[in-house]
């Protein structure tokens, strides 16, 4: 079930005030070969999640001396982009919404299981730790500009193509560059992109990969790079 995965030794933040949940965590999430730093307040939780060496926090929202949504709010206000997952007991939908808007980059309601907490801190690593630029088959894909050159396609005054990505095309993107050489599935797609509960059709990615075959295809109608894999999804062959 585990699959060996890259951010395995990435330093996680766990805020959490409750023993035994954070007891639980913490030993699954060393199993899984992260190095854990657990807070039981909100004031110590940000101090820690503000060492420039952390890849995610995991922030429970209920929490003493200082609560998540303010710890989050903290984080963000001082320009840090490090990972935020929150935890919480509240499951309404207005909380959820109004959590990631303040920039959570994913929110899980208690109860959980672990493993779907490993899931979910590996889903949001995917995104927010992938390279910024990746060279694949004649085209340079830059995640952080978000623009795909075409190494060998000049026009007439000798300048190269660059295709401008929107933020969809280019998250579709990574999580497929993310998963070179193998299928990827649209719920997998999904989930790397939108987050797992975000109401999205096969047909809104379908759209979407369209789009970006017409920005990195040298013939779009004939796919090289981004191929389908009949009854599974697509597949990145750079
Ligand atoms: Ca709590």
């Amino acid at each position: 079930m585990s699959e060996p995965h890259a951010a395995a030794g990435l330093r996680l933040v766990l805020v959490e005030d409750e023993p035994a949940i954070a007891l639980a965590l913490t030993d699954r999430l060393e199993r899984e070969g992260f190095r854990v730093t657990h807070c039981a307040d909100g004031e110590s939780g940000l101090r820690a999640a503000q060492d420039g060496s952390v890849a995610l926090v995991i922030l429970d929202l209920m929490l003493p001396k200082m609560n998540g949504t303010d710890v989050l709010q903290a984080i963000r206000a001082g320009g840090s982009p490090v990972a935020v997952i929150c935890l919480t007991a509240k499951a309404s939908e207005r909380d959820r919404v109004s959590h990631l808007a303040g920039g959570a980059d994913d929110y899980l309601t208690k109860p959980f299981s672990t493993d779907e907490l490993v899931a979910r801190v590996r889903a949001v690593l995917r995104r927010t730790s992938a390279p910024s630029r990746v060279e694949a088959a004649g085209i340079v894909i830059d995640f952080d500009g978000h623009t795909v050159t075409h190494a060998a396609t000049q026009n007439v005054a000798g300048e190269l193509r660059i295709e401008k990505l929107s933020a969809l095309e280019a998250g579709i993107l990574r999580c497929l560059v993310t998963r070179r050489g193998k299928a990827t599935s649209r719920a997998q797609i999904l989930d790397a992109v939108w987050g797992r509960y975000a109401a999205v059709t096969d047909r809104t990615i379908d759209f979407n990969v369209k789009n970006l075959r017409r920005k990195i295809e040298i013939d779009p109608e004939s796919p090289r790079l981004l191929v389908t894999d009949h009854g599974v999804g697509y597949r990145f062959t750079g």
